[in-house]
This record gives structure tokens, sequence and C-alpha cells, in this order.
């Protein structure tokens, strides 16, 4: 027997329906490029949508089309994010800063008839214009009075393009299963893969991650998303703020400025942040450096790594703000485990509360997660058992776009993260690394992450990777590579880890570098540093 409730679709619309007459004037402020400041109200940002729709209509743009976006996190970016999806085509965001061939390779997988991009990027794009085949036109996110000079064939600004255009549009009733949103994986390996997100699985997640215990949203919030637009999905906050009401403060180009990030809270009251730690070590820095205060802030979501426990204390114990630790992939919309306590475990001493805390957390509502075997036994939830993360739920992606088969689903609809850690009993999930970053030492995992997370709690160390490199005896052991403040020598750093981590995980040498490398989406690369590193002979090796 059926239910007696109605059946109206999941869709993206259906958020910005909701936010349009429920928060009309919740504000959107944004950093752009040409203004200081800009700032408008949900009611002007789905007018726009609105205008946006209909000169994409009058385009030809049919649904199911690709289109390009290259670009911050502004109000711009927000309009194309609802007018796309909601027209039934498809918003495919792309990542400026991947290599050249990276980005001309998925802009002609994915067949983008448009490419919306800002003016800061048209830079990256010009030179691959000859390469993009199905690219019709390059709609610059500005007026006419800021177009860049470029070699871009084809141009006109969003301005231009949306102007003179009807404020009213009837939006298209739309299956909940069409797809909305296309981002690829910057995968270190082969091509970037694309997950093609539907309005459903969107609208899951952003209910999903409003709650409580992952992000917590209200109408009374301020929030900044530090984490891009262009990566996905800027961890769902376009779509979850709007449906609660929230004011957005945007970035723009100057998410890794900790000035700008310090006045944008202070200026504008923000309440939450999302990012990755890379972007908080920068804020952090400088509110220490200046003496600054974020009083409003109350919360900071951090992801995308692993977050330091030093990191936790720091805005803990000098801002008064809350941490939680949180892990997603592309592949799950992303969010799929936050960190908050629970009640008994407030009880616990600080040791054994920062024991739990530094877990990447519990599952989010709609997400199941197993830990399996080699042989794919699942290993018991006993928070040592430790193996390859699977994951399961109407928010993960059951394939990639355009190919026959993953090699990543099981044919019981799991998906490998390619993630390597364990689950406790109260369902909290630690990563010890990813599954080809794994040290392994006479037979025993050593946990890079782990490694990593202690060294950093250094004061001197502003980051630190570890790789396993060729060890005759133990097959691998661990390279410490750092990046040192003040003048630092192996010892001390030996010295700090050997009550923090088992003795045999001690590293056996620590390099000293200048720089660390990293990905598109600000991760540590850690194929380079094999690369870098590829014939190292460890010390006591070497004779
Ligand atoms: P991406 O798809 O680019 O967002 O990358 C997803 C991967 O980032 C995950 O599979 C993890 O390896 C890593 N990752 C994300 N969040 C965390 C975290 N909190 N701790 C450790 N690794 C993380």
């Amino acid at each position: 027997m059926y239910g007696l409730m109605m059946d109206n679709p999941l869709t993206i619309t259906s958020i910005m329906q909701h936010a349009d007459a429920n928060h009309p004037n919740a504000e959107i402020v944004s950093v752009t490029a040409a203004e200081r400041w800009h700032r408008y109200r949900y009611q002007d940002a789905f007018k726009r949508t609105r205008q946006l729709a209909n000169a994409l209509m009058h385009y030809g743009i049919q649904p199911g089309d690709r289109l390009c976006t290259l670009a911050w996190n502004d109000y711009r970016h927000i309009e194309l994010y609802y007018a796309i999806s909601c027209l039934g085509a498809i918003i495919h965001t792309v990542n400026p800063r991947l290599f050249p061939e990276q980005i001309s390779y998925i802009i002609n997988h994915a067949e983008d008839r448009l490419v919306f991009v800002d003016p800061l990027i048209v830079p990256v794009i010009a030179p691959l214009q000859q390469q993009l085949d199905s690219v019709e036109m390059y709609i610059i996110l500005t007026d006419d009075a800021h177009l860049p000079e470029t070699t871009l064939a084809n141009t006109c600004s969003y301005e231009a393009f949306i102007h003179d255009q009807a404020v009213e549009f009837d939006w298209p009733a739309l299956d909940e299963r069409a797809a909305s949103s296309l981002c690829y994986t910057s995968g270190t390996t082969g091509d970037p893969k694309g997950v093609l997100y539907h309005h459903r699985s969107t609208v899951l997640h952003s209910l999903a991650s409003a709650s409580a215990d992952v992000f917590g949203l209200s109408a009374s919030d301020v929030v900044m998303p530090v984490v891009p637009m262009f990566h996905v999905n800027a961890w769902g906050l376009s779509y979850s703020a709007p449906m609660c009401g929230a004011k957005l403060v945007m970035p723009g180009p100057k998410m890794g400025d900790g000035q700008t990030l310090c006045r944008l809270i202070q200026e504008e009251g923000v309440s939450l942040c999302a990012g990755v730690p890379t972007i908080w070590a920068g804020l952090l820095r400088y509110l220490a450096n200046n003496n600054e205060q974020v009083p409003s802030l109350k919360k900071v979501m951090v992801g995308g790594s692993a977050c330091p426990l030093s990191m936790m204390h720091e805005f803990e114990q000098r801002y008064g703000v809350v941490v939680a630790h949180a892990w997603g992939m592309t592949e799950m919309s992303p969010l799929g485990t936050t960190n908050t306590l629970k009640p008994s475990m407030r009880r616990l001493a600080q040791a054994e509360q920062d024991a739990i805390r530094i877990k990447q957390g519990r599952a989010m509502y709609g997400v199941s997660m197993k830990i399996v075997d080699e042989d794919d036994n699942t290993l018991p939830r006993d928070g040592r058992s430790t193996g390859l993360l699977k994951v399961r739920g109407p928010t993960v992606c059951c394939g990639y776009y355009k190919q026959e088969a993953s090699e990543a689903h099981d044919a019981a609809g799991w998906f490998c993260t390619g993630d390597v850690g364990h689950i406790d009993a109260e369902g909290y999930l630690q990563l010890t690394d990813r599954a080809k970053d794994v040290i392994k030492s006479g037979g025993e995992w050593i946990s890079s992450i782990a490694l990593e997370n202690a060294a950093v709690a250094h004061p001197d160390v502003l980051e630190a990777a570890v790789i396993g490199v060729h060890h005759p005896q133990w097959g691998e052991r661990p390279l410490l590579i750092v990046v040192a403040e003040a003048a630092l020598t192996q010892a001390d750093l030996l010295d700090f880890l050997t009550d923090k981590v088992a003795k045999w995980w001690l590293p056996d040498a620590v390099i000293f570098v200048d720089r660390i490398p990293h990905t598109a989406t600000g991760k540590i690369q850690k194929s380079q540093l094999r690369e870098q590193f590829e014939g190292y002979v460890l010390p006591d090796c070497s004779s």
C-alpha cells in the first residue's frame, strides 16, 4: 500500500523558490575583482537568476546541455548555479587551478557549450580556446566597463548577456533525478572523472548537512564558504544556506587572503565558515600576527584533509571558535562524516576527548560506511581493525559520467573511497591514509596522517608530509618532509614526536624544504613528493 502524501519532486528549484518566498531579505555579500564588496538580497539574486534563465533559453540552451563555469565564490556564480540547473541544464564547475591539459580535457569530455569565466581567470582559458571544440561562446563575469583585454574570441559580458531580459520566468517541472551539476575529480592518476549530481541528491545532501551536528544552519547564521564553488559545490553551502535563510558571505578571489577573511568575518558578522586546513592556517597566522579577534565566529568546519589537533586548540582556546572536523569526497556531494562529541563523551578527560575529536567523525544521515579487508570481508567496528573504507547512499555517485563501468563500485553498489581507516563502536571513522599513501613497514601499516598531525603540532612547523621510502629490511620506512618557520633540526623534531607516536613509527629521517607541492584542491601532492624522493637512501642504509 502506498502512503497518501504529495509526490513533489526534490529539486533545486524548490530550494530557490523556498528561499525567495521565505527569506527574500537575507543578504549575499561578495568580493569581486571589480568592486570592493557587492551586496544584495536573495530576492535580487533570484530576480537576476530568472533574467539569466531567459537569456539562456533565448540563446537556445536545451535540457541536459552542459555549461561550464570557471569562477570564484560570488553572487554571479550563485545566479549561474540556480539558473542553469533549474532550467534543466547542467552546471559544470571547473577548477581554474588545474593544469591547462586537465582543463581542456574535462571541458571537451563534458562537451560544454558555453563557458562563464571570471575576468581574473580569462588568462587561464584564453590560450586553450583552439582546443575547446564544443564551446560556442565565452561569457565574462563582469559588465562591459570592466571587460579585460583578451585574445578570446566570441565573448560578451555577463551583464550584457542578461540585460533587457524579462524578470519573470516559468521554471520547468523537472524530474528529481535529472542531472543538475557536474564536477570532475582531480585524481592524481588517470584522467579526471566526472561526478554527475542530480536534483534529488543535492536536496537530500542539503537537508542532511544543514542538521545540527553537521553545519547546524539557521536563518540567524552568517555563512562564509571558503571552500570553492568550483570544487564540490562549496560543500553544498550554496544550496543549504538559502534553504535555511542564512546570510551568505562570499570571499571571491580572496579565499587565501587571511586579512580579507578577517575583515569579512568582523564586518559582516560571520558565524560559520567552512574550508580546508591550509586556509585556516593562513587566517590563524594573520589573526595572531595582527592581534585581531573574531568574536562573531562560532564554528569552523575543517575538511578536505585531516585537521590537526593543534589547529582545533588554537581556534578554541584563543578565539572561542568551535572546530568540527569533516570528511567527504567529490563522489559524495561531498559530505560523509562530521565530528561532534556525544553527551557522554563531554565528561571524558581532555586528552580522551581530543583522541575522539581528531577522528573524521560520524556518518551524516544517508551515508552508510563499512571497512573491509583485502578480500572484501567487513571488519568489526572496534576502533582498531583497519582496512579500506566503502560507502553507499543517495548522495553518493553510482558511476562516472560517460564511463560504462566503474572499478570503484562493487556489485552490491558500494563505492570504494580509496581511503584507509577504522570505525569505532560509536560510529566514528578515523582515516589513517589514502590507500596509495599507506606506509607498509615490516608488513604493518604506519599512518602518514597521524605522523603529519603530530609533526604540525610543533610550533615551528608550518607544514609536514610523510611518505614511505624504500628500506632493505622493512620494505618501507617513513620519511618526514617539513616546511619550518624557524631553525629546527631533525633531532628537535624526533624528540618532539617521541611521546606522541609509537616508537616504531618514528620517521627514519627528516628533510627540511622551502615548500611542499599541493594539488589544485589544496591537498599535499604526495605523488610529486614520491617522485622527488625516488631513490632516496635513508641514512642508516647508506653504507
Ligand atoms: P576530493 O574528492 O578532492 O574532495 O578529495 C577527497 C579525499 O580527500 C578523501 O577521499 C580523503 O582522502 C581526503 N579528505 C577529505 N577530508 C578529509 C579529512 N577530514 N581527513 C583526511 N582526509 C580527508
